[in-house]
């Protein structure tokens, strides 16, 4: 059926694969017909969960934080498949749950988060970018965060992180546009994926582990139903998909309303 198969043929490169969002995307993509490579620092996960996806899945082992890696990457999925069609930048970090103040920032600490959720983000933009150009087509994603778009919801390295990721797609997407290639990116709300189980843990420490799901659930609630995993895959579907040939430099919010909301308070 036409809806089964939005991604026949096509290529995906998936950082951060192995677990959360990205398994959930790569999951999605398979059902609709891609052949999807998992990056992850994790190789165990990544492993594992390839195998569980399917003989369409394969998995390599990245840090996105290190650019030769995710060149690698690159070149290993284009080695395997003859092409790329799909790059979605997607690994991140959270840091520290309980950092210090502005005044006391660590600045080292900064810059690690800053290496994976901004640089690591920018090497599997240009990396995909080296390979796309020349083809004169593809899609790239990026996973920002509703976290980006209104200070207060996370620590200061992880907020500034994220507030960068939309300002570069719109850059890029002006260079991009002109050789057919699209750049978009996704900003979810709170999901209760193990990066976010393992953060609200840290805010309740002596809350239990399905105490901590129904909180994540809970800022993420939209008139009774949850956001899942499956809510941002279905984004990423829809903008990887040639149904969004038109769309590029956008910033697709996932959050049941939640950002709406907040601003009507302000
Ligand atoms: P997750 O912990 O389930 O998955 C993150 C994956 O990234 C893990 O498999 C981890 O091993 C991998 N990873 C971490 N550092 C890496 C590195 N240096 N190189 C390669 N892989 C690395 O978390 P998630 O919630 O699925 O997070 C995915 C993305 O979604 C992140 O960018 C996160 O900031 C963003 N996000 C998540 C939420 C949420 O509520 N879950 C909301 C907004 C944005």
């Amino acid at each position: 059926m036409w809806w089964e198969s939005r991604l026949e043929g096509k290529v995906a490169l998936i950082t951060g694969g192995a677990s959360g969002l990205g398994r959930a995307t790569a999951s999605e993509f398979l059902q609709h017909g891609a052949r999807v490579v998992i990056a992850d620092i994790d190789s165990q996960l990544g492993r594992q969960v390839a195998k569980w996806l399917g003989p369409e899945a394969h998995f390599i082992e990245c840090d996105v934080g290190v650019e030769s890696q995710v060149a690698e990457a690159v070149d290993m999925t284009v080695a395997r498949h003859g092409r790329l069609d799909i790059m979605y930048n997607n690994a991140g970090i959270t840091g520290p749950v309980f950092p210090p103040g502005i005044a006391d920032l660590d600045l080292d600490e900064f810059d690690r988060v800053m290496r994976i959720n901004v640089r690591g983000m920018i090497a599997g933009i240009k990396h995909a970018a080296r390979v796309m150009i020349p083809a004169l087509s593809g899609s790239i994603l990026c996973t920002a965060s509703i976290s980006g778009l209104m200070g207060g919801l996370g620590p200061h390295p992880y907020t500034i992180s994220k507030f960068t990721i939309p300002g570069i797609v719109k850059s890029v997407a002006t260079e991009l546009c002109k050789h057919g290639v699209r750049i978009n990116c996704i900003s979810p709300c709170p999901i209760p994926t193990p990066m976010v189980v393992s953060q609200f843990s840290g805010f309740f420490p002596d809350a239990t582990q399905d105490r901590i799901m129904e909180i994540v659930h809970e800022l993420g609630e939209l008139k009774g139903s949850m956001c899942e995993e499956v809510d941002v895959a279905k984004a990423a579907l829809y903008l990887a998909s040639n149904e969004a040939k038109y769309i590029t430099g956008h910033n697709l919010v996932v959050d049941g309303g939640f950002t709406c909301f907040k601003n009507l308070q302000f």
